[in-house]
């Protein structure tokens, strides 16, 4: 089948420190594709990449087999990015209204009724929530908006960079619950960023690891569950990852 999205040779040098080394990867229509990996080993970095936030020496990007010339406003339309920090990506002093007009405005969508509410249902606000500002809004809130801001233009694929990391454990479940619900609904294509590989064999069918820019292991969720790992340093992220190797364990 052809790739939703193939990211081919991706290169990221900051001076001449090789941020990201001839990454690859491709995810199928529908999928949910993991990176994990320590921290500092380019995980954000390959995501902004392909969403072409970094400053890339080499690589290409294809979207349903065809090559990306530029990462054009048609680009944006069918490619969204979710951040780890909902208060850094949301301006305070906006209305809950206005922050969902702006990507509206961007792409000329004309319907912004019907979308801000749609927008706001499915992620589980409602319209009560329209008139708020986001500084009024909790952790999991503007998460939820932040999906919103994503959702509202239609886009095939979502880039989720530890999407719940920054919220408190019963919330990460809430938000992960909806991300998973979104994704089967509207058959979305996900890149996933996760230090937890509980969220990642959860959320995701197959993984990537990654260390010092490069993928190091490729396996699926099962694998990894399983521990059919031939790394070292992929054992070592699930000893980190210690709430991991007890369900692992159990299962
Ligand atoms: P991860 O998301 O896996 O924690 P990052 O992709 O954020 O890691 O960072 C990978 C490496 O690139 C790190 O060493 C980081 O310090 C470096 N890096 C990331 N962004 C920049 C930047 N804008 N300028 C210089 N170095 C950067
Ligand atoms: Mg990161």
């Amino acid at each position: 089948m052809r790739a939703a999205i193939a990211a081919e040779n991706m290169t990221v040098a900051y001076d001449d420190f090789l941020a990201l080394d001839n990454v690859s990867i491709d995810v199928a229509p529908g999928e949910s594709f993991g990176l994990v990996g320590e921290s500092g080993s380019g995980k954000s970095t390959l995501l902004r990449a392909i969403a072409g936030l970094a400053p890339v020496a080499n690589g290409r990007i294809a979207l349903d087999g065809k090559t990306l010339d530029a990462r054009d406003k048609a680009f944006y339309r069918r490619v969204q990015m979710v951040f780890q920090d909902p208060y850094g990506s949301l301006h305070p002093r906006q209305t809950i209204d206005r922050l969902l007009q702006e990507p509206l405005a961007i792409h000329g969508i004309k319907d912004a009724e019907r979308r801000i509410l749609r927008a706001l249902d499915e992620v589980g606000l409602g319209s009560s929530f329209r008139f708020r500002y986001s500084h009024q809004l909790s952790g999991g809130q503007r998460q939820r908006i932040a999906i919103a801001r994503a959702l509202i233009i239609e886009p095939e694929i979502m880039l989720l960079d530890e999407p719940t990391s920054a919220l408190d454990a019963s919330v990460q479940a809430e938000v992960l619950n909806l991300l998973e619900q979104v994704r089967r609904d509207r058959k979305l294509t996900y890149i996933m960023v996760s230090h937890d590989l509980g969220v990642v064999t959860h959320m995701c069918e197959r993984l990537a690891v990654m260390k010092s820019g490069k993928i190091v292991e490729r396996l699926s969720s099962p694998d990894l569950i399983a521990g059919r790992i031939s790394e070292s340093y992929t054992k070592n992220l699930m000893v980190a990852s210690r709430g991991f190797v007890r369900t692992a364990a159990s299962a």
